[in-house]
Order: C-alpha cells, then sequence, then structure tokens
C-alpha cells in the first residue's frame, strides 16, 4: 500500500494531484478536496465490460511527488530566497499582474509552449486549463480562492506520446509548486518555470461560492468580479461596486482538511513565489528563490520592479501560518515511513530515502500491463 493512503487517511492531503499525474495507471483521482486511491478491492465488484476501474500496483511512484510525504520547508521559508521585490506590469490582474505578465512574455518569446493555471466562469466554478499561447493568459486572470488540483493536469503531458510540449510552466498554490518540483526533480525537466503563489488557506467551491459568499455575506455568486484577503477582512467586490467584508476568523473553520495542516506560505519550492502582502495595492510581491528564477525574471518585458516591499511584514505572516497550523509532521514522517512493508526509510526525519534520483516511469508502466 503506497504511503499517500495515510496521507489521505489522516486527512492531510492537499489534492495537489500530483499523484494522479504520475500514476502510471490511473489509480488515484484527485478532486477539490483529497485524492482517492483505488485498490484491488475496490474494483472487484465492478463490471470491467461497462465501467473502467484502474487499481493501484504499488509501484510507489505516487510517494515521490507528494508534497507531505517529502515534508514542509522549516521554520525559515526565506533561507532560499535570493531576492525580493515589489513588482506590477500592465496586464490587469489580481494585484500587480506579475503573473500573467511573466507568463504572455514567455509565451512571447517561444521561452514555453504550454502553462498551466486556473480559469473560472460566471459562477466561479474553476476548471484546470492548459494555455499554450500568449492570448490564453488573460483566461486565467485574477484568484480564485476555491481549490482545484492543478498539479493532475500534467497526466496529460507525461502520457502524451507525441511529446508535444517541452517547455512547461506551472503556476500554484504552495502545495501544488511542491508537487510540480518533486514531478520536475523525479520524472521531467520539461518544467521550465514553477510561478508559486502565497497562500494562506483555500476553499471547496461549496464551502465558498455555495455557503460563506451567498449566505453569510449575503451576495449572489453570480454578481462576484473579485474576492481577496486584505487587513484581517475576506473582501468580495460585486459588478455594482459593492464592497462586503468579513473577518478571516469567521470563515477559517471552512477551509479545506488540507489547509489546516499545511506550513507553508510563500511557496518555498517555487522558482517565483508571488503575492500581496508587503507590496503595496496594486502590486505584487516578487520572491525569487532560484537561478531559473532570477533568469526567468531577467527576460520579462514591462515589469516594473522596486525595493518598496516589506519582507517583515510577510516573515511575520509566515510564523502566523505556522504557529496556526502546528501540527506534528516530523512524527507523522517517521511513523508513516516505517509502517509496513516494505520499510523504505534510511533517515528518521524527514529527508526521503531515495534522494530524488529520477524514476524511470515507463519501467512501472510495463509492469501494470504485466499485472
Ligand atoms: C488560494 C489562494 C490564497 C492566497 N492567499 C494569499 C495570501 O494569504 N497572501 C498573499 O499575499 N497572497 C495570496 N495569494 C496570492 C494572490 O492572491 C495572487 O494570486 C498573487 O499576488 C498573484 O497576483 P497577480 O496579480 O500576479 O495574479 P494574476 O496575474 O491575476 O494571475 C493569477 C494567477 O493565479 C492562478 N490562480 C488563480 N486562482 C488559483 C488557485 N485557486 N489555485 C492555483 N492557481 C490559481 C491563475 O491561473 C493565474 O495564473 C493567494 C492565492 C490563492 C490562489
Ligand atoms: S500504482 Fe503506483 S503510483 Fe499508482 S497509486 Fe499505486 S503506488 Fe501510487
Ligand atoms: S500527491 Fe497531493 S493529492 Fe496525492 S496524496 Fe499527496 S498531497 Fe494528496
Ligand atoms: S494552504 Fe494553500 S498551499 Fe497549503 S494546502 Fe491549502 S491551498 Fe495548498
Amino acid at each position: 500500500m503506497p504511503k499517500i493512503d495515510y496521507v489521505v487517511s489522516e486527512k492531510v492531503c492537499t489534492a495537489c494531484g500530483g499523484c494522479e499525474a504520475i500514476c502510471p495507471v490511473g489509480a488515484p483521482r484527485a478532486d477539490q478536496l483529497r485524492s482517492e486511491i483505488k485498490h484491488e478491492e475496490d474494483c472487484s465488484n465492478v463490471n470491467l465490460f461497462k465501467e473502467e476501474c484502474s487499481y493501484c500496483v504499488d509501484c510507489y511512484a505516487c510517494e515521490r511527488v507528494c508534497p507531505i510525504l517529502d515534508g514542509f520547508p522549516g521554520d525559515d521559508e526565506f533561507d532560499n530566497v535570493r531576492f525580493v521585490k515589489a513588482g506590477r506590469s500592465p496586464m490587469p490582474g489580481q494585484d500587480g499582474g506579475v503573473t500573467s505578465q511573466i507568463l504572455k512574455s514567455l509565451f512571447e518569446q517561444g521561452e514555453i509552449d504550454c502553462a498551466f493555471g486556473l480559469a473560472r466562469n460566471e459562477k466561479w466554478e474553476t476548471e484546470v486549463l492548459l494555455m499554450t499561447q500568449a492570448s490564453d493568459v488573460a483566461k486565467t486572470s485574477g484568484t480564485k480562492y476555491n481549490y482545484m488540483p492543478i498539479i493532475s493536469g500534467m497526466k496529460e503531458i507525461i502520457r502524451d506520446v507525441t511529446q508535444k510540449y517541452e517547455k512547461i510552466a506551472i503556476v500554484g498554490c504552495p502545495c501544488q509548486a511542491h508537487a510540480a518540483r518533486l514531478l520536475k526533480d523525479n520524472l521531467t525537466d520539461k518544467i521550465t518555470i514553477i510561478l508559486g503563489l502565497v497562500c494562506m488557506e483555500s476553499f471547496s467551491y461549496e464551502n465558498l461560492c455555495q455557503h460563506i459568499i451567498p449566505d453569510m455575506m449575503e451576495l449572489n455568486i453570480e454578481d462576484v468580479v473579485k474576492m481577496d484577503f486584505a487587513k484581517g477582512k475576506f473582501v468580495v467586490t460585486s459588478k455594482t461596486g459593492e464592497v462586503k467584508r468579513i473577518p478571516i476568523k469567521d470563515i477559517a473553520e471552512f477551509a479545506r482538511d488540507g489547509c489546516h495542516h499545511c506550513v507553508d506560505y510563500t511557496a518555498y519550492y517555487a522558482d517565483i513565489s508571488l503575492g500581496s502582502v508587503g507590496a503595496g495595492n496594486g502590486w505584487n510581491s516578487v520572491i525569487v528563490r532560484t537561478e531559473a528564477g532570477e533568469e526567468c525574471l531577467s527576460k520579462i518585458s514591462e515589469l516594473e520592479l522596486t525595493d518598496d516591499v516589506n519582507v517583515d511584514f510577510l516573515k511575520k505572516l509566515v510564523d502566523t501560518k505556522h504557529k496556526n497550523n502546528a501540527w506534528n509532521y516530523k512524527d507523522f514522517m517517521e511513523r508513516v515511513w516505517t509502517i509496513g512493508y516494505p520499510n523504505r526509510i534510511e533517515h528518521l526525519g524527514y529527508e526521503v530515502p531515495w534522494k530524488r534520483e529520477p524514476i524511470n516511469i515507463q519501467k512501472y508502466s510495463l509492469q501494470a500491463k504485466s499485472d
């Protein structure tokens, strides 16, 4: 049984979709709340002429891309930061539009040939969008605080026999940036750039758009044009310009289970992390963490970058998230990595046993077929 089973049963799954992306047989499926993994017994009553049922063949590939099983970054989320700037762009966006501008500019220069992001309709129902050209980027503009397993989208790219896409950008919350980093380290170096979004929490569609906004804030979801978190409040703006606010503490309990156990605020594993906290209105805080991130940012046209960013405030919110979501994940890691057979732990702590040497997924596909 793969260790992701414990991640799910102990309600710490982020629903990033990493396991779904890598599984060679399609056993896990992530939705907005968690992954569900099918085992052989789940398929015993299925009529295979009518219904597809792919079950786990214990290859353990998924364990290598699960952000929970890899472990959280630790207390100092700034120990890999190269520099922090405030940034804005001409693109319309949630804050300074820097995320959209980076994607647009990379498409225009041929530096990427596809990118994953999240689009929404009038009812704020979301879908993972595979962007393939600069003109697609605007479709994903703005923050949706309801969650989708963006990394699941990588499944199609990994399986695509034509290998159509070679230079992939991924935008996502810290958990998704982490899964993308693990996919890059373990499976595919086609992920060119990982843009992480600073993130305190996210919600299911039902809790956010069918309860908090209509019931607690008395707004019709189809009238909402923007959602934001600012100064301790959840702020919703309607088409008519009406602005409604509710204290974050009143809605925090409705966040997803995985978010209550998440201790990565600034997307530690991204190449560039983007947020609003620490920067002025209409600006982004832009946190550059890797050489790829630094190189990428230097190529982006039409960006205004300044040093006017309050890093201490960002760090304060890192501490707040760590304090609010404190749980004994070191104990969890030690426990799950030593349960059952085969015992795959070498170090007690959170270093993964295989130390991220790349895996060959073809090998597992063959195993799956012969089973
Ligand atoms: C759930 C969530 C919580 C956040 N919490 C904070 C916070 O506490 N403090 C803070 O400073 N910033 C937070 N942010 C980040 C902030 O809201 C902006 O996304 C960020 O500043 C980038 O702004 P922008 O103007 O560059 O974005 P834009 O140029 O408008 O681009 C938005 C990008 O975000 C992607 N996106 C939108 N919604 C989601 C989603 N649910 N999951 C994955 N990708 C998505 C889109 O695909 C698009 O690429 C949060 C973001 C999310 C998604
Ligand atoms: S088949 Fe492999 S990748 Fe898929 S769920 Fe099972 S252990 Fe994980
Ligand atoms: S890889 Fe992501 S979706 Fe899968 S079990 Fe881990 S956290 Fe959940
Ligand atoms: S708080 Fe943000 S990064 Fe953490 S699990 Fe929730 S959505 Fe993912």
